[in-house]
C-alpha cells in the first residue's frame, strides 16, 4: 500500500481528481499485452508538463517508484506495474501543442495517439512515417520509449529517426529539454537519442517535437506467393541488394498465412503457397512503374509462384488489415504466445528462418513467424500451453537456441518491441558488461533512487 504521505502528497501536487487507489481503478492498469498482471498502489492521471514534474518530486521525496504507462499494448511488460508502484498514466496529456506545415514539425504531448499525429500531418500534404501496427491506439509516448517501427521502417526508418527534440523530467524530478527544432543540431550530448527507447526507465517524456516529411503521392502494392520460406528469404535478400528500396516488405510464414485465413485475405492464394511476401513502392505517379518493375525484377527467382499487383483500394486495405489482425490472430492457436521481436542481417534471414523451423520441429513446437523483413526484423512467435510444463520447458530451450543464433548471426535482441521485463534476462548476452555497467552509470545519473520503471531493462 502507498504510504499515507506519499498519497497525501499526490494529491496536493495533482488534485484528488487525479488520484485514484480505488481497488478497481488500479486492477485496469494491471498488465499490458503481456500475460502477466500486477496491481499498482495507485494510478496518476497527469493533464500537463508541470503536473509530471509535481509528481515526480513528490515520488522523489516520498521514494515511490513510478510506472509510466501510454496505453498499455506494449509486448515485452514495459508498462506493467514493478510491485509498490504507481502508475502515471498519460492518457490526459493529449493536446497538440504545435503544428508547423512550413517547418515540417509537430510538438505533442505523449497521450497523443499515434494514428493522430499522422492525420494531421496529412491534412498539409505532409506525413509521420512511424506506422507500428498498434497505431491506431498506441501513443506517441509509448513510441517514443520503445522507438516503435512498423512496416514503412524498410524505407523510412524508425520513431528514433523523427525526433527534434524532447522535453521531459528525470528520477530526480530535474525538468530538461532535449535537440533542437531544426533538422540539423549538434550542440551539446544527443539526449534526445538516449532517452528514445530507454522504456521510461530514465525520465518521464512530457513533449516530444517531431520532425513530418511530404506525403507520398502514390503507392503501389504488390503481393508475391512462394513454395517455401527459403525462396521468400532469398528474394527479400534480392531485393534490399538493388538500389529501389521498397516502402514496406513482409514476410509471412504457412501458420501466419493460415492465421489470416478468417479475414478473406488468402482465398485466392495459388495451391502450394507456404511464404508470402507483402511489397509496397511509394512515390510520384509517373516514377512508380520503374520502381514496380525493378522491385518485380528482383523477386523474380526460385520458388516464386505468383505475382498480384493492381490491387484496388479495397483489397490494398484489406491485405493490411490481416496483416494487422495478426498479432492477436495467431492467440487461436494456443492460449499463451511467447513473442520474440528479434532481427538479423537480412542476408541471414533464410538461414535464420530455416533454423527456427528446425528448432520447432526438434522440440514439437507451434511457432509462428512474420514481420518486418526488409529490415530483417522477425516476430517469432512461440505458441504454448502454459499448463503444459512439457511444453513450456521444451519452449524455453528453443528460445535460447533461437537467440543465440540470431546473435551468432550478427543480429539483435528486439528490432522495436524493447526489452521491459520480459527479455531482460538475456540482455547480457547481446551488452558486454563494461557497456552495460555504463549504461547502469547513466541511469543512476537520471534516477539515483531507482524510481523510474524499476524491474525493466536490466538483468536482476
Ligand atoms: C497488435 C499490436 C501490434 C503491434 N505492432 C507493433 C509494431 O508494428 N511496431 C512496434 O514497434 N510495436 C508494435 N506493437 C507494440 C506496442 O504497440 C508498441 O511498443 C508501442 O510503442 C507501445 O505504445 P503504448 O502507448 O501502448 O505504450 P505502453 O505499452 O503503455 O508503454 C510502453 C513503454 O513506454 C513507457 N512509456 C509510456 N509513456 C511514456 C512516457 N510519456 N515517458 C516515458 N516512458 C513512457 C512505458 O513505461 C513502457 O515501458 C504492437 C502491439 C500490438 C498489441
Amino acid at each position: 500500500m502507498l504510504p499515507a504521505p506519499a498519497l497525501a502528497a499526490f494529491r496536493a501536487a495533482l488534485g484528488a481528481d487525479r488520484v485514484f487507489d480505488e481497488a478497481a481503478a488500479c486492477e485496469a492498469y494491471a498488465c499490458d499485452e503481456t500475460p502477466r498482471r500486477v496491481v499498482p498502489d495507485a494510478v496518476l492521471f497527469p493533464a500537463s508538463h508541470a503536473d509530471v514534474a509535481a509528481l515526480a518530486r513528490v515520488a522523489f521525496e516520498h521514494r515511490v517508484a513510478l510506472t509510466p504507462r501510454g496505453a498499455g499494448s506494449g509486448n515485452v511488460g514495459g508498462a506493467l506495474p514493478s510491485p509498490g508502484s504507481v502508475v502515471v498514466s498519460f492518457e490526459c496529456m493529449r493536446r497538440v501543442l504545435e503544428f508547423d506545415p512550413a517547418n515540417r514539425l509537430i510538438v505533442v504531448e505523449p497521450g497523443v495517439v499515434t494514428d493522430e499525429i499522422d492525420r494531421i500531418a496529412r491534412s498539409a500534404g505532409l506525413f509521420y512515417p512511424p506506422d507500428p501496427g498498434s497505431s491506431a491506439y498506441c501513443r506517441i509516448g509509448g513510441n517514443l520509449a520503445m522507438n516503435a517501427g512498423g512496416p514503412r521502417a524498410v524505407k523510412y526508418g524508425v520513431t528514433r529517426d523523427y525526433v527534434l527534440g524532447l522535453r521531459a523530467v528525470t528520477g530526480r524530478g530535474e525538468e530538461i529539454r532535449t535537440g533542437c527544432r531544426t533538422t540539423k543540431g549538434v550542440t551539446g550530448y544527443d539526449l534526445t537519442r538516449l532517452l528514445v527507447g530507454s522504456g521510461g526507465t530514465l525520465a518521464l517524456i512530457t513533449e516530444a517535437t517531431l520532425k513530418l516529411l511530404p506525403a507520398p503521392e502514390a503507392v503501389a502494392t504488390l503481393r508475391l506467393c512462394f513454395a517455401s520460406n527459403r525462396d521468400a528469404l532469398d528474394a527479400v535478400s534480392r531485393v534490399m541488394r538493388q538500389a529501389v528500396v521498397p516502402s514496406a516488405l513482409e514476410f509471412m510464414d504457412r501458420r501466419a498465412i493460415d492465421a489470416i485465413r478468417p479475414t478473406g485475405a488468402a482465398d485466392d492464394l495459388p495451391p502450394g503457397t507456404r511464404a508470402l511476401l507483402m511489397v509496397e513502392a511509394d512515390g510520384a505517379p509517373e516514377d512508380l512503374p520503374r520502381q514496380i518493375a525493378a522491385l518485380e525484377q528482383a523477386l523474380a527467382g526460385a520458388g516464386l509462384l505468383e505475382t498480384k499487383s493492381g490491387f484496388a483500394r479495397d483489397d490494398i486495405a484489406r491485405l493490411w488489415t490481416a496483416r494487422r489482425s495478426l498479432s492477436h490472430a495467431v492467440k487461436r492457436i494456443a492460449p499463451l504466445k511467447i513473442n520474440e521481436d528479434i532481427v538479423v542481417p537480412v542476408s541471414q534471414l533464410a538461414e535464420f528462418v530455416d533454423f527456427i523451423d528446425h528448432m520447432a520441429d526438434t522440440h514439437r513446437l507451434a511457432v509462428v513467424s512474420f514481420g518486418h523483413a526488409g529490415n530483417g526484423n522477425l516476430h517469432v512467435n512461440l505458441m504454448v500451453h502454459p499448463d503444459d510444463a512439457d511444453e513450456m520447458e521444451r519452449a524455453h530451450l528453443a528460445l535460447d537456441a533461437i537467440l543465440l543464433r540470431a546473435l551468432a548471426l550478427g543480429g539483435t535482441l528486439s528490432g522495436e518491441h524493447g526489452i521491459g521485463t520480459e527479455k531482460r534476462r538475456f540482455i547480457d548476452r547481446e551488452i558486454e558488461p563494461a557497456t552495460l555497467e555504463l549504461m547502469r552509470a547513466i541511469k543512476r545519473q537520471f534516477d539515483p533512487h531507482g524510481l523510474m520503471n524499476p524491474g525493466k531493462l536490466f538483468p536482476d
